[in-house]
């Protein structure tokens, strides 16, 4: 067993901090408040090849390991999970799922302008009756020979407004139940795809979350993943691996709040010293510390058995668990180790507490999670 970073990854882990220090910091508790994410920042993202970071140099991506990835995602949910969750989508999500199971025309034509950050992409599985229970699809995809139409309402997509590329969930024949879903890729300005509302959120307000309107949207066959009745298998399979970042983002919110208390629990002072010699305070931080280090082994092996080709799906489901309970937890502590200070904007452990919860909902809820990994100890 090796718990070495190479020195590949060390620096791909530096510069990511850098980039959290020195461009998402500033500002991030105005994009939190005025729920924006600007274009410019976006674009700086992709310039810093943090949009395709496992794809393919042929398509236009770094070429990266998971390991280096999580590692990035650490390192920018320190700072703004915001950012990182648009990070998370574009990489998990939408490329890993065009690179594995898309044709070569769908990579030519998407993967590399989404790889480089040219343009962003959105996953849209969840409707307003379909979020755990995702075989519940009312979207419909009517196949009529040379192309879909596509009808129905999606929920809370992240990217829905910003993203130019969605791959769409929807159902085509219902009678063959989760295996007459479909996985289309749908482009922004069809006829007939409306932008629904924009969300109005606890945390990862930076983000923008939309719902999405489909009317008589016209898609072309060549824009179908897999074969016919593949989209549940694919979408399956695409979270699978979007947990082992959402773990990562779940770990860099509590490592991020841990840091933050740390220090300022060795600058503010009671009762005549700074407050990490109050045994109180310093065995909280002696708890963070450790429960962070436990949920980065778990995030990091579930990264290690993708990469090694092992079977993930129950140690990413692990890693998400453990890393949204300790992001929960850490975040709610480290407003305590601030006190009133905690309680205010500035600085920022409360935003990484509203910011934490999501890490438990969303790409499959806590309890989800948990059948994941019970069905996976009782084989079944
Ligand atoms: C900010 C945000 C961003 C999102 N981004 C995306 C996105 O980009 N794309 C996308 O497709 N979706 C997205 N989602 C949707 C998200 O994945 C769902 O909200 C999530 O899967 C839960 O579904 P639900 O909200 O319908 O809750 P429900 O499924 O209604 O669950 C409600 C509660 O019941 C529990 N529950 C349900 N079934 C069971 C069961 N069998 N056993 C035990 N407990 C159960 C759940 O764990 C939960 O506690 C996003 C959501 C949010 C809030």
């Amino acid at each position: 067993m090796n718990f070495e970073l190479t020195e590949e990854q060390q620096m791909i882990r530096q510069a990511a901090r850098d980039f959290a220090n020195t461009e998402l910091l500033p500002g991030v508790i105005e994009r939190d408040e005025k729920q924006e994410f600007p274009k410019e920042l976006l674009n700086k993202m992709g310039q810093a090849g943090f949009m395709g970071m496992m794809v393919s140099p042929e398509y236009g991506g770094s070429g990266l390991d998971t390991l280096s990835y999580v590692l990035t995602m650490e390192e920018l949910s320190k700072i703004d999970a915001s950012a990182s969750v648009i990070v998370s989508v574009n990489n998990s999500l939408v490329c890993w799922g065009l690179e594995t199971f898309g044709t070569e025309e769908q990579k030519k034509k998407y993967l590399t302008r989404l790889a480089s950050g040219e343009i962003i992409g959105a996953f849209c599985l969840s409707e307003p009756e379909a979020g755990s229970d995702a075989t519940s699809q009312k979207t419909t995809a009517i196949d009529k020979g040379d192309h879909y139409v596509l009808n129905g309402t999606k929920n809370w997509i992240t990217n829905g407004a910003s993203a130019d590329v969605y791959l769409v969930i929807a159902q085509t024949d219902r009678e063959k139940g989760h295996k007459g879903i479909n996985a289309l890729i749908v482009e922004k300005g069809m006829e007939g795809f409306e932008l629904g509302p924009k969300e109005n959120k606890l945390g990862i307000r930076g983000s923008d979350t939309h719902s999405l309107l489909f009317n008589d949207v016209k898609v072309p066959k060549e824009n179908r993943i897999g074969e016919d009745g593949f989209g549940f298998k694919f979408a399956m399979k695409t979270l699978s691996g979007g947990r082992i970042g959402i773990a990562a983002q779940a770990l860099g919110i509590a490592a991020g709040a841990y840091e933050l208390a740390k220090k300022y629990s060795q600058e503010r002072k009671a009762f005549g010293t700074e407050i990490c010699n109050h045994q109180a305070i310093a065995f909280k931080l002696a708890d963070m510390h450790t429960e962070i280090q436990a949920a980065r082994l778990l995030v990091y092996q579930a990264a290690c058995d993708k990469d090694a080709n092992r079977n993930y799906d129950m140690s990413g489901a692990m890693a998400k668990l453990y890393a949204s309970k300790v992001a929960m937890e850490t975040t709610v502590e480290a407003v305590q180790v601030f006190g009133g200070n905690g309680f205010v904007k500035e600085y920022h452990v409360e935003r990484l507490m509203r910011d934490a919860k999501i890490t438990q909902i969303y790409e499959g809820t806590s309890e989800i999670q948990k059948i994941v990994i019970s069905r996976g100890i009782l084989d079944r």
